[in-house]
């Protein structure tokens, strides 16, 4: 069984639509993908549509939360949650705000590149960005103005957090997060929770807390994680009860990270689905 929970589509910041991204998955050998897209359900009826015989299908999404850091202050955090209802009315709420969220930030920082003289059209911008917009269709922009030479320069340069068209978004607090996913029958997996390398990381005692309100699991085998984060995690994992998962984070062409480079354990998932009320896996 090869197992991958963690992938995004054309309805965040994948390549691939929702159908390729499911033929893709079968043709790589596959046995279940979950589509996990940022702060939306909007690739899985596709997805469910153009699913192939023998592939299981677990529905996903990626959620931008806010925790607390090792350093006591707010840190940008991922949270998986697997298999909730997605018209559950609390949570659907929570989903609308944060799309209308990304739409206004992206708006915001255009406008302020524009009214600097740099050759970025908001609108454009926004309606090439699809259902998830985020600084990532800011930084493609950029590339096809001419601005800057790729991609990782512009998230470097102008649309770093430091830098001087950066505007904040209001992310989930974490703990509301768990909360959410759990009491619409969703199962929730921190995302890559120690990846240093995309900056400050959540405090450990912080996933103690979110294990007490009902937080499902941690992803432990990630590009991102070195053979140390893993053994942190794994550590933290056992010692609590949680679920253990290993994703690839695929995106398409946007990242080198091949679907199914990393995979969760048969039972791993298992657990995942007996957990979780809110949809069924779905498999043909
Ligand atoms: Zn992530
Ligand atoms: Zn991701």
């Amino acid at each position: 069984m090869r197992i991958d929970l963690h992938t995004h589509s054309t309805a965040s910041d994948g390549t691939d639509t929702p159908a390729e991204l499911v033929s893709k998955a079968a043709a790589t050998g596959l046995d279940v993908v979950a589509i996990t897209d940022h702060d939306n359900t909007a690739g899985w009826d596709a997805a469910v549509e153009a699913l192939p015989d023998g592939l299981t299908l677990v529905r996903g999404m990626e959620m931008s939360c806010v925790g607390l850091g090792e350093d006591g202050l707010p840190v940008p955090v991922h949270l998986l949650a697997y298999l909730f209802d997605p018209g559950d009315e609390v949570f659907g709420r929570e989903r609308e705000r944060l799309r209308a969220e990304r739409i206004e930030r992206v708006r915001g920082m255009a406008e302020r590149m524009r009214a600097d003289g740099l050759p970025v059209d908001p609108d454009a911008v926004l309606a090439s960005a699809g259902p998830s917009a985020g600084r990532p269709h800011l930084a493609r922009a950029l590339v096809a103005a001419g601005v800057v030479p790729s991609v990782g320069a512009a998230f470097e340069e102008l649309l770093a957090p430091h830098g001087p068209y950066y505007v904040e978004k209001a992310d989930t607090p974490l703990r509301n997060a768990v909360e959410m996913i759990a009491t619409a029958g969703g199962v929730s997996v921190l995302a890559h929770a120690r990846a240093r390398k995309r900056g400050r990381v959540l405090a450990l005692r912080e996933v103690r807390d979110l294990a007490e309100i009902g937080l499902g699991g941690l992803e432990i085998a990630h590009p991102d994680h070195s053979d140390a984060d893993r053994d942190v995690l794994s550590g933290l994992a056992a010692e609590l009860g949680l679920i253990t998962t290993g994703s690839s984070d695929y995106h398409g062409t946007n990242k080198t990270i091949r679907l199914g480079e990393f995979t969760t354990e048969p039972e791993q998932f298992e657990q995942i689905v007996g957990k979780a009320t809110g949809v069924p896996v779905i498999n043909r």
